[in-house]
């Protein structure tokens, strides 16, 4: 399977472009909005068809281009059960493989940073979201966030993964492209395999972080896979 990473200036998102080469069928990881002109030229430039756009989990840091896709090439929305995305086609969740041509990309439940994360594995290759980042992960203070259960998933789902396995994140703010499982096992300073579960909900307890900036816009509009209507529903946790 072909994979291209594409990334947002303005949110530091990363979108991956996955084809497979024979078929010429593609899904996209975590479309933008705002980049989905650049998106369109580039599926067609690679004379592919977007089957897929396939979310991570419900942003609170940008606005999806999901919806935008599927008007303007048919794509089918695939997000996670617990995302209560209504404008979605297919709700997802852990076992479930998605097929791409001969190839296939199976879904793993991350939950932690919001009960709605999962990641994209496809041979050499897994795409974290906001669970795992390159040296962090995602924060775990709003969504229905919960350190522990993020703990476990990088822990039992994640790290478990052959250790060459190329972690492509959902974002990241410091230059870097992508890492693989042995560095964050080595490297990762919230969750190597020095730290024990307590030690993570401590670190995470303690970062006080801001709210992103985009937070009232991106979460509503997300629910209706990033086109607002007037039914919008706000989301209560
Ligand atoms: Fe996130």
């Amino acid at each position: 399977m072909k994979i291209r990473q594409l990334f947002d200036p303005e949110s530091s998102t990363f979108s991956y472009l996955l084809w497979d080469n024979i078929s010429r069928e593609a899904a996209l990881i975590d479309p933008v909005q705002t980049q989905v002109q650049r998106d369109i030229q580039l599926v067609t430039e690679l004379n592919l068809t977007l089957r897929y756009t396939l979310e991570t989990h419900l942003h609170a840091d940008h606005v999806t281009g999901s919806g935008v896709l599927r008007q303007a090439l048919n794509s089918i929305v695939m997000v996670h059960e617990n995302s209560r995305t209504k404008c979605a086609d297919v709700q997802i969740k852990g076992g479930d493989f998605i097929p791409l041509g001969t190839d296939r990309i199976n879904v793993i439940n991350t939950p932690g940073h919001t009960d709605s994360d999962i990641s994209y594995l496809i041979p050499g290759a897994v795409f974290t979201g906001d669970s795992l980042l390159i040296r962090g992960c995602g924060r775990t203070d709003f969504q229905s966030g919960d350190a522990a259960q993020l703990y476990q998933s990088i822990r039992q789902q994640l790290f478990t993964l052959p250790a060459d396995t190329i972690v492509y994140p959902g974002h990241d703010y410091q230059g870097r492209c992508c890492s693989t499982i042995a560095e964050e096992i080595a490297h990762n300073p919230r969750l190597g395999l020095d730290k024990s579960q307590q030690e993570f909900i401590d670190i995470m307890n303690s970062l006080k972080l801001a709210p992103p900036r985009h937070i009232h816009e991106a979460l509503p509009s997300n629910l209706r896979c990033g086109i607002l209507g007037t039914d919008t529903m706000i989301p209560q946790h």
